[in-house]
């Protein structure tokens, strides 16, 4: 029985990460900020380390939990169910939560670590049509939506502070190879920091890089 139930738990978690390429997909990017889960992730492209309340999560998640929690229990048992559904939902709170927040504000210890920072900033900076998994590119690769990162060219006002020296303002040695920083051509006229703050969230909203 503990098996059982321990393997419904186990199956949430999986079926959370076979399915966050759709969520991010469709309710992140497709509907266009029409519901709260997807205005949230739109913000989170638009602003640098912008990242929704734990409250705000709970909120977003929880009509996703009940239909999950809901067909788990019909299929099988109350116990079992409800199980998987939480499988499915410690999947979404801790993964996005504690994983991808860490990879946007903390430098990179391990190799996967620096291979998935890669793979999430080819989504967030490259194209933001592609390389939707966060904790593995192989949906991306079942489903067709993955993009083997080139060097990565991040707009100056959006660099991670792990990935820049803050004395010279450059990408630090150990990741060059990997990253560099686009910054604006101060020849142009400059647009003010509103027009910034909006044109970044119209790429966003367009799933589309923002530019320098
Ligand atoms: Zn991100
Ligand atoms: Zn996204």
């Amino acid at each position: 029985m503990i098996f059982d139930y321990t393997l419904a738990f186990v199956a949430g978690v999986a079926f959370w990460v076979l399915i966050l390429n759709d969520l991010h997909h469709y309710l992140g990017h497709k509907l266009k900020g029409r519901l709260q889960f997807s205005s949230n992730h739109l913000k989170h492209h638009g602003a640098k380390d912008w990242f929704e309340t734990i409250r705000a999560q709970l909120g977003a998640m929880l009509p996703i939990f009940a239909v999950i929690a809901l067909i788990g229990v019909v299929a099988t048992d109350i116990a079992t169910g409800l199980l998987f559904a939480g499988g499915f939902a410690a999947g979404y709170l801790v993964f996005p939560r504690i994983w991808h927040m860490h990879m946007h504000m903390a430098a990179p210890k391990t190799a996967y670590g620096r291979w998935m920072r890669k793979h999430h900033f080819h989504h967030h900076f490259a194209n933001p049509k592609s390389n939707y998994g966060l904790v593995t590119p192989l949906f991306d690769m079942l489903w067709g939506m993955y993009e083997q990162p080139a060097r990565i060219a991040i707009p100056e006002r959006h660099a991670m502070d792990w990935l820049v020296d803050p004395a010279t303002g450059k990408v630090l040695p150990a990741y060059e190879q990997d990253y560099r920083i686009v910054s604006r051509d101060h020849g142009e006229a400059l647009l003010d920091q509103v027009d910034e703050v909006a044109a970044d969230l119209d790429a966003a909203y367009a799933s589309v890089p923002p530019t320098a």
